[in-house]
């Protein structure tokens, strides 16, 4: 008998914008059979009224720490409750320790989500002996990364993450000559750029400059974030006109207008508040002994020279802005989840339910289809994922049921882990990892080593 049945679903088409009802088996992890299926399963879901979507691909991720004994998938486990069943983790230039250890480690235990990784490039700075910022690496140094990157190869990661902002000493041609290792074919470059707001142009050219010198396709990280404080219809056209050059670029957002980063990184050093409009009291404290204050002049200089890096959220982006940016075509969904010792920003928990919720059905911002793309197809396509991202026989069987009447976020910035309402199953590898907002199975997900086409 085969292992998972799912009658009457509602099934997203992509390639024609379209719905069709259909039934839909499951075995081996895999789906085998839609139409009208007969035969039984060990399991039978009834999905009348539901949407069946294929489970969301969050593009841009931050990874557990699989060393964190007290929240050990924290992260992943917010995520798999609002959806997502595969995360494009090692974002912003920041990845795990050691991949090899981090990728050994799934394929042991299992994991909540499926990960396909990025190799951080600051990471690799710090891991080189490059730890100041504000300097370019020593060619010595940018060796020893290349030589590091060369050996994560053999865990098949899916290219490069950048943090610019955070290190404003590396260079345009040090990201181009490590990128060099991956050797110009499929992969993906995913950057957090270099300057927000009205530095956004000159990043954009930066990142098309990258890419064209690479040929790796460049994923450029949370556009709200970076743009969405005055400068998002000019980010947009930049964008526009490097894509109607053959520029690949695209680029993800989080559907919140606040970003949330450590105090002590360099995104809040001088003239930051000045190039918001906004002040100390627009930051959030989300961790440490002040957690859920607003930060003042005060505590911002205390919190800055203190040896622990306080993660903060900062109030600094229009959500018009950010309702323009979902309107766009390349523009992706993706969360920037990631938290730290249960605290953290709500996007983590509520990313997904909130652009279906908020944008789709109360706002109508975009379609619901369109919003399903950004977060099935698209980043799959992106990301060479050939086996997710749609419904079709063959395809990995990650799936979630949700309601589209009452999908909704629940996190917020005081209670930033709470899960959504609406979602019925998510299912991972043909498992049923939730139902209702349970967690039944965290386990079921898988390392993705990227496949070079
Ligand atoms: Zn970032």
């Amino acid at each position: 008998m085969k292992a998972l049945k799912i009658v009457n679903a509602q099934i997203p088409c992509f390639e024609d914008n379209t719905w069709k009802v259909s039934d839909i088996l499951v075995d081996e992890g895999k789906i085998v059979k839609l139409g009208t299926v007969t035969e039984s399963a060990q399991v039978t879901i009834d999905a009348e009224g539901k949407i069946v979507s294929p489970g969301f691909i969050d593009i841009h991720a931050h990874e557990d720490s699989i060393n964190n004994k007290e929240f050990p998938f924290f992260t992943a486990e917010c995520a798999l409750r609002m959806g997502v069943t595969t995360q494009a983790a090692g974002n912003c230039g920041e990845s795990a320790d050691d991949l090899g250890d981090f990728c050994q480690y799934i394929q042991r235990n299992g994991s909540p989500v499926n990960y396909v990784m990025f190799v951080g490039q600051n990471s690799l700075r710090h891991k080189a002996g490059a730890l100041d910022w504000y300097k370019a690496t020593e060619p010595a140094q940018l060796d020893r990364m290349k030589k590091m990157l060369e050996e994560c190869l053999e865990f098949a990661p899916v290219g490069l993450s950048c943090g610019f902002e955070y290190e404003p000493g590396v260079t345009a041609e040090e990201t181009i000559r490590l990128a060099e290792v991956f050797g110009g074919d499929n992969h993906v470059i995913s950057v957090h750029f270099r300057r927000d707001g009205e530095g956004s142009k000159e990043s954009i050219d930066e990142l098309a400059y990258i890419q064209r010198e690479t040929g790796l396709a460049m994923q450029m990280s949370h556009i709200g974030s970076c743009s969405a404080t005055g400068y998002m219809n000019e980010a947009l056209s930049v964008l526009r006109g490097y894509r109607e050059e053959g520029v690949d670029i695209m680029a993800d957002c989080y559907p919140y207008n606040a970003f949330c980063t450590g105090i002590k990184t360099a995104v809040f050093d001088d003239g930051c508040f000045e190039k918001w409009n906004k002040s100390y009291e627009d930051l959030l404290i989300t961790d440490g002994k002040y957690k859920n204050q607003r930060c003042t002049e005060e505590l911002f200089h205390e919190l800055r020279k203190g040896d622990e890096d306080v993660r903060v959220v900062a109030f600094v982006m229009n959500d018009d802005e950010i309702e323009e940016a979902y309107r766009q075509p390349f523009v992706m969904v993706g969360s920037d989840c990631g938290y730290t010792n249960g605290g953290g920003h709500p996007r983590g928990a509520g990313t997904f339910p909130r652009v279906l919720g908020k944008l789709v059905r109360e706002k109508k911002v975009i379609s619901l289809i369109d919003a399903l793309r950004k977060m099935t197809i698209q980043p799959a396509e992106r990301l060479g994922l050939q086996y997710k991202g749609a419904i079709r026989e063959g395809m990995d069987a990650d799936l979630v049921i949700f309601d589209p009447e009452t999908i909704s976020d629940r996190a917020d910035f005081l209670t930033p882990s709470l899960p959504p309402e609406g979602i019925d199953y998510v299912v991972v590898n043909g498992r049923i990892a939730v139902k209702g907002n349970e967690l039944i199975d965290g386990r079921s997900g898988r390392y993705i080593r990227h496949q070079r086409i």
